[in-house]
């Protein structure tokens, strides 16, 4: 049974639908690659403030949603231990560069969108993966959920393991959620998705075991930040 079941989506914001604010609809018609131009640097300089940088070629859709992940996560901790959003972000994490890479996510027999394996200092988003050992485009490749688990992967090692292991200590073993399911195996992964629904506040019932996750991680959370923080 599901029971870190990951609502989708629950985010006032969208990867997908139209970003592009700064003029009326007439003049959009006319000058929609200055738009779109503009819309992506203000996104850049707004994720920023949360002490994350960008490398390689992201699309607005894409780092829009990124940058949706990196808020909610920054609103949560904030919530928690006081400050703006961009600060507990940068508290916690202190530096991140999300980079674009054009290309596959590990072997053909992952199901693998993104990865956090270069962290401390980067995170790896992919326009490609493997669906049934057929290469694919990623449509889209990057959600906010995807970042935000990402995200829970960082704020692991932020804690140098302790995140994965007062989990296990718990007795936490439930992988349900956000749905990377094959190759996406271990306890990591089940820390990874309980981040994610601890920031969204989706989670749909006690854990194996009758454990309350959400009061697991209010209990915790402080702690971690603070492990994270510590340089
Ligand atoms: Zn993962």
């Amino acid at each position: 049974m599901n029971t870190l079941l990951l609502a989708l989506p629950v985010f006032p914001f969208s990867s997908t639908s139209e970003h592009k604010l700064e003029f009326s609809c007439s003049s959009y018609t006319t000058f929609p690659k200055l738009s779109s131009a503009i819309a992506l640097g203000q996104v850049v300089s707004r994720l920023r403030r949360y002490g994350v940088r960008i490398s390689g070629k992201w699309s607005f859709d894409n780092l829009f949603a990124a940058f949706a992940g990196v808020d909610a996560v920054g609103q949560k901790l904030a919530q928690k231990i006081g400050g703006s959003a961009q600060d507990a972000f940068k508290e916690t994490f202190t530096s991140v560069n999300f980079q674009w890479v054009d290309g596959a996510c590990g072997a053909q027999t992952d199901r693998c969108y993104a990865d956090a394996k270069s962290f401390p200092n980067t995170i790896k988003f992919y326009s490609k993966w493997w669906a049934t050992n057929t290469l694919a485009l990623a449509t889209p490749p990057v959600d906010f959920t995807l970042a935000i688990h990402e995200i829970g992967h960082a704020f692991n090692s932020r804690t140098i393991g302790i995140f994965n292991q007062d989990v296990a200590n718990r007795g936490i073993n439930d992988k349900t959620g956000f749905g990377l399911t094959v190759g996406a195996k271990g306890q990591s992964e089940v820390t990874a998705d309980l981040f994610t629904n601890y920031v969204l506040g989706t989670f749909t019932g006690p854990g194996l075991g009758g454990v309350n996750l959400p009061g697991f991680m209010d209990t915790n959370i402080v702690t971690w930040v603070n492990l994270a923080s510590t340089p």
